[in-house]
């Protein structure tokens, strides 16, 4: 069995132990993972401290060209490492372009763009004021050391999300991937470390336990954490120590208004993918669906035949459009959330029993005659079951919207785009879409509100995030 190394300083590097990584699909174990010991996270933040001076140094016109020679590694290994996604993430390799089904080749496609975005993006200094007696120049100077720590759901786009900007902007990196997803970021980081300085990028893969040793170090100087708010809170307590600042991105539950007037046949393929993209397992996925009661009906109708004529299977099978659960936590989570709804008299609509085999199957579920307070409405289920809730007044779902603790995204469905505006605008949701969910862009800030985070990425907003400003103040 083959055993995946780390990246420290341009090296690639053993541990003293490894574990198993598992195909979800199969419970194959598919790779050796090393535990990073203490000493190793040390030195791989110091590799990181030693190379960001030079580095930052360098001229953002290098920066950029190096940031594109990533995309390009990126490009040219796009199948390896679609594989590596599909065999250890689960979701399907499918493809890219309409018509396709947006899976692990989606994801490495998306590693690509996102690097060839980010490295057109600049961050120019900026005159705060000026008069007669004095200038002020804002300038933009990177970190230092980032720590990212990233989760399993789009374990390789999330961490370039993490990564790219951090370093576009002159800040080095030491990349802590997921327990569950390592072995994708570790020939991620091995392929496109070639192409930089020794130290500018490092992996340390570990379990949790690993990532503690990470924040805690105090010469890391920013943090960008995405997972889950029970580990952003732990994170946070951590960064407090040593005051490092965090960008977290955490969980969050959307809701997605159908209002009266939207045409059921017409948005249910876009509202399904919202909901169940990558199994559900996805942070801005539509996770509470509040439907108006003239067209509740039919609109389950539509989805219904959507997801049961989807094709669920080894992801690495042609013409599957759906994988497996990533883990068993999470498949444990989403038959005990089916499990009590059923109980507590909910319709299951479609699916709601594992399939059964090898693999953490679960069929796409749909659950009606549900409602605000059931646990499969209130907690977030990141799983292929979504809980549809039939609403007759507006304002009581822009209530239900707004009545849990977390705040990511959300969505408004309608053939009109002000009255959706209007109630896009009173929904607490870092992003609220109109007649799409979960449309991200590398180039529109991204971020939650209330429990579900602080701070942005993407685009230029997401860039001044890994930097800090410093001002230049002159007497005239
Ligand atoms: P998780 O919090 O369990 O794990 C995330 C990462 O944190 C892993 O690498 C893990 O090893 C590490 N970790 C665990 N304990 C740690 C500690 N004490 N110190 C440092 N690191 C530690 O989350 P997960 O289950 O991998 O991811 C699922 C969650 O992530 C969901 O809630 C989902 O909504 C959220 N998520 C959010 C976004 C977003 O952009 N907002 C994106 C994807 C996923």
């Amino acid at each position: 069995m083959k055993t995946f190394l780390n990246t420290l300083n341009g090296q690639l590097v053993a541990s003293p132990s490894t574990f198993e990584s598992l195909n979800p699909a199969t419970g194959e174990v598919i790779g050796l993972v090393p535990q990073s010991t203490p000493e190793q996270v040390a030195q791989a933040v110091a590799a990181a401290k030693a190379a960001q001076p030079a580095w930052a140094a360098r001229s953002d016109e290098e920066r950029k060209a190096l940031t594109l020679k990533v995309a390009a590694v990126i490009e040219a290994n796009a199948d390896h490492l679609a594989q590596w996604v599909t065999r250890e993430q689960g979701k399907p390799l499918g493809g890219v372009g309409p018509g396709q089904v947006p899976g692990a080749r989606f994801e490495i496609w998306g590693c690509q763009v996102w690097s060839q975005v980010t490295a057109s993006l600049d961050l120019p200094m900026e005159v705060a004021f000026e008069d007669e007696t004095r200038r002020d120049e804002v300038y933009r100077k990177p970190f230092g050391v980032i720590a990212a720590i990233a989760p399993w759901n789009w374990p390789l786009l999330i961490g370039i999300w993490q990564m790219i900007p951090s370093i576009r902007a002159g800040n080095t990196v030491v990349i802590k991937p997921s327990e569950y997803t390592s072995i994708g970021t570790l020939e991620l980081v091995r392929l496109i470390a070639e192409v930089l300085p020794p130290g500018v990028l490092n992996t340390v893969s570990g379990t949790g336990q690993v990532g503690a040793w990470l924040v805690e170090n105090p010469d890391v100087n920013k943090i960008m954490f995405t997972g889950s708010g029970s580990t952003g809170a732990k994170i946070t307590a951590a960064a407090a120590r040593n005051l490092t600042p965090t960008t977290l991105e955490l969980g969050g539950n959307d809701a997605a208004i159908v209002l009266p007037d939207a045409d059921p046949k017409a948005i249910a393929m876009d509202l399904f993918w919202g909901a169940f993209l990558n199994m559900g397992q996805t942070c801005a996925a539509a996770k509470r669906l509040y439907v108006h009661e003239s067209l509740h009906d039919a609109l389950v109708a539509e989805l219904k035949a959507i997801a049961e004529a989807m094709p669920i299977g080894n992801g690495a099978d042609a013409g599957i459009a759906m994988g497996p659960i990533q883990n068993r936590m999470q498949f444990d989570k989403v038959v005990s959330l089916v499990d009590q709804a059923r109980a507590g008299g909910a319709t299951i609509v479609c699916g709601g029993q594992p399939t059964g085999g090898p693999g953490y199957f679960y069929p796409l579920t749909l659950v009606t005659d549900i409602a605000d307070g059931a646990s499969l409405v209130d907690q977030e289920q990141f799983g292929p079951v979504l809980p549809i809730i039939r609403y007759s007044d507006v304002e009581a779902a822009i209530a239900s919207a707004n009545r849990l603790d977390v705040g990511l995204g959300a969505s408004v469905w309608s053939k009109d785009i002000a009255s959706a505006k209007a109630v896009a605008s009173r929904i607490q949701a870092g992003t609220v879409w109109i007649n799409q969910h979960g449309a991200i862009h590398p180039m529109v800030p991204f971020g939650g509100v209330k429990r579900s985070g602080w701070g942005v990425e993407f685009g230029v907003d997401g860039l001044k995030a890994v930097t800090q400003a410093q001002v230049i103040s002159v007497k005239k």
